[in-house]
């Protein structure tokens, strides 16, 4: 029987329901949710991301501010506008949209943004947080994949995941929100020997790597968890991920799509980390 499809469009509107309605209880009570978003040039996929960021905090009722600014940009002035919106009450998050020009340092940046305001989870602090137990901001894609593992049902404990890639942004926080969970978790990367030897030892695959066709069938376990986070254009020009769905979903037991999996989650866990900023800032107030 092939897979079944975790449906990420499905599971996202779900989520962005409940998002709305807390949003809309903590905008009753004086602290609606607040997003800034801050582009730097003219990378065309960029401008359509920050776009579909800004939309989503529309529909969800959160305020949201966007910032844009030319690729010459001093990266004195970034700074001194995230200073400004670190101190801006009505914004609980802020969000620089990668890659940066290169005359900025995207470290430096990351860095500057308020660690209660770090809604992408990119920061030293973050990843210290995540890395340690404690409660902070996860980045959203990894968030997301968990949340999609979560619709399988399966509990993570005595489990074997594989994370193929070992990103700061996906691979390495992917790893350690499984290992929270409890599952038994191996990173490979481009420097693993065999990695088909690894994959066809997991319950869940999570393919992180920005290459068509790294996992195919016959390197998946009979009854797996299949997570395709990349996005790869195919032959004909059109979107795929890292998984070859048609053979994969002849092994797996669940499988996400490209498009309509991990990537509609990935804005909809911004929106939670933007709207957990504001409850927590809601308590502090
Ligand atoms: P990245 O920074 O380029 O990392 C890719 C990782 O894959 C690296 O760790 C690399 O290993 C590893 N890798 C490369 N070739 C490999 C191979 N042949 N076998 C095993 N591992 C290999 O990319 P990223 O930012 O993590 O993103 C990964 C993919 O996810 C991209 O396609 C990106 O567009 C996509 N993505 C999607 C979303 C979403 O919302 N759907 C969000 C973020 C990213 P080394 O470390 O050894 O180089």
């Amino acid at each position: 029987m092939p897979a079944h499809t975790i449906d990420g469009v499905q599971l996202s509107k779900q989520l962005r329901a409940d998002i709305a309605a807390r949003a809309a209880a903590l905008s009753a009570a004086g602290h609606r949710p607040g997003l800034a978003v801050i582009i730097v040039g003219d990378d065309p996929a960029s401008h359509v991301y920050v776009r579909n960021k800004v939309k989503a905090c529309a529909d969800a009722g959160f305020h949201s501010v966007l910032e844009k600014y030319e690729a010459d940009f001093a990266e004195s002035a970034l700074l001194e506008r995230i200073a400004a919106l670190n101190a801006d009450p009505a914004i609980h998050g802020i969000l620089v949209q990668m890659p940066l020009p290169k005359h900025i340092d995207p470290a430096k940046v990351i860095e500057a943004i308020a660690a209660s305001k770090d809604v992408d989870g990119y920061s030293v602090l973050s990843a210290g947080e995540l890395m340690t137990g404690l409660d902070g901001f996860r980045p959203c894609t990894p968030y997301g994949c968990m949340k999609l593992i979560e619709t399988t049902g399966v509990d993570l404990r005595g489990k074997h995941a594989v994370v193929i890639g070992r990103s700061n942004t996906v691979g390495k926080p992917m790893a350690l929100l499984l290992l929270q969970a409890n599952a038994t978790v191996t990173i490979c990367h481009s420097g693993t020997a065999d990695l088909g030897y690894h994959t066809r030892q997991a319950d869940i695959v999570v393919a992180a790597v920005g290459r068509r066709n790294t996992l195919t069938g016959d390197m998946v376990k009979p009854g797996a968890i299949v997570i395709d986070v990349g996005i790869n254009r195919d032959d004909e020009g059109k979107l795929c991920g890292d998984v070859d769905f048609d053979s994969v979903r002849d092994v797996a037991s669940h499988i996400t799509p490209v498009p309509g999996g991990v990537g509609p989650m990935t804005i909809t866990m911004l929106l939670m980390n933007t709207l957990e900023a504001a409850e927590r800032g809601a308590k502090r107030a």
